[in-house]
């Protein structure tokens, strides 16, 4: 390795730690994260559930580098009590090395379940930047999405969170039936009103085995036709240049140095670990050889697993998955993926990777670009970004 490669193999070891909170108050009918309604939980053995695994899982990895970020995610995180939260936090510098001068540590909240009081109280236990679901500021939206928030308690969450924490996201959902796109520049305007630094935009989709599915499965929801879709997505990604948020990636709209650290682990293919609940991860273990992790879906079961001393699923990783891992997840990135780092990642060159010429011919149609070291997706090729990484995986899969 060079001097490059060995700067890129040490940025590449930093590693974030999600932690999966899996309770709602109530569950919205499109969702099909991990998540349950529960009553009345017990924090305590929850807690030492959670640092067990996390304890286990840091006695597994291979630290080169050092923990760089903290998310709670859910389900809905911001029902756990401040207390638990800073526990947890405390936990993690514990178990695992800290080499950046201040963590970023986020936290999920839904305007329902929160207040000044809470937000001071994650404040005081860690938390330095909050990620809001806000979702829609028209209530009848709201109802439609099955929010339990009014658009009033979106605004003062909002104007909470903005009087506690210098770094706050919102997430929105468009591309609603019937949604038009005056009515989302409504909602785009109101959100800019609040000076967010980051935004997450969605575009509703009907994931399968959700109400919502059902309901477009017997024909009573459809998409919005596909080129007014991809309108109020060109609409969104001009209206927030306009603003100073640049699209980062394919969601995501941040101003400069406001991305969320943590996320873009993700899409840059580094190391992360997942505690809780169905969440997963991806790192190096002792011994050598780089991971797929996957903890059991259920509470109930999680609960039992970890008690019983039974630590999540690793799967090793061949360079292949690793591979079509980092193209899925860095194409969806404005920034793109450096292709000298597919030798670093795989132990085989790019080239011996992707076909040269299918890579030109998707040049040629404008749907990516090569920069001297940098493959980046275009504009047009983000609004077909699926299809074009399957065209790729197609290179790799016929070159070799
Ligand atoms: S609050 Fe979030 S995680 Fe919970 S059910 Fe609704 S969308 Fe899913």
């Amino acid at each position: 390795l060079n001097k490059k490669g060995f700067f890129l193999v040490k940025f590449m070891r930093n590693f974030g730690l999600y932690l999966h909170w899996p309770f709602c108050l109530s569950k919205c009918p499109y969702c099909d994260f991990n998540s349950y309604v529960a009553g009345a939980l017990q924090e305590e053995r929850w807690e030492k559930a959670l640092l067990k695994e996390m304890k286990a899982l840091s006695e597994m990895m291979e630290e080169e580098g050092g923990l760089s970020t903290i998310f709670f995610g859910g389900g809905t995180p911001s029902l756990m009590s401040p207390r638990l939260v800073g526990r947890l936090i405390e936990g993690a510098q514990g178990f695992w090395p800290v080499t950046e001068s201040e963590l970023e540590i986020t936290l999920e909240a839904n305007p329902q379940t929160v207040d000044l009081k809470n937000f001071e109280g994650f404040r005081r236990a860690g938390v330095n930047r909050l990620s809001l679901g806000v979702q829609s500021f028209c209530d009848e939206e709201l109802r439609f999405l099955g929010r339990i928030h009014s658009s009033d308690q979106a605004v003062k969450a909002i104007l909470e969170a903005q009087a506690i924490f210098s770094r706050f996201s919102i997430d929105l959902i468009y591309a609603l039936p019937r949604q038009t796109q005056e009515r989302w520049q409504q909602t785009l305007e109101q959100v800019m009103t609040f000076e967010p630094r980051h935004l997450s935009c969605y575009q509703l989709t009907f994931e399968p085995q959700t109400p919502f599915y059902k309901r477009f499965d017997r024909g009573e929801l459809a998409y919005p036709p596909e080129e007014l879709a991809l309108d109020f997505y060109t609409q969104t990604e001009r209206f927030l240049k306009k603003q100073g948020l640049l699209a980062y990636e394919v969601s995501n709209y941040a101003a400069p140095g406001e991305e969320s650290r943590h996320n873009l682990i993700y899409w840059r293919g580094q190391d992360f670990v997942g505690v809780g609940p169905g969440a997963h991860g991806r790192f190096h273990v002792k011994g050598g050889g780089r991971v797929a992790q996957d903890n059991t879906r259920t509470p109930a079961a999680w609960l039992r697993a970890v008690e019983a001393g039974e630590s999540s699923t690793l799967t090793p990783l061949s360079a292949k998955d690793t591979f079509e891992e980092w193209l899925l997840m860095g194409l969806r990135l404005r920034e793109g993926i450096r292709m000298e780092e597919a030798f670093l990642r795989t132990g085989k060159p790019w080239d011996e990777w992707v076909n040269p010429d299918k890579l030109e011919r998707l040049e040629q149609e404008g749907l990516v670009e090569m920069a001297p070291e940098m493959l980046k997706v275009t504009r047009a090729g983000r609004l077909v970004l699926n299809a074009l990484v399957r065209e790729l995986f197609f290179c790799g899969e016929y070159f070799n």
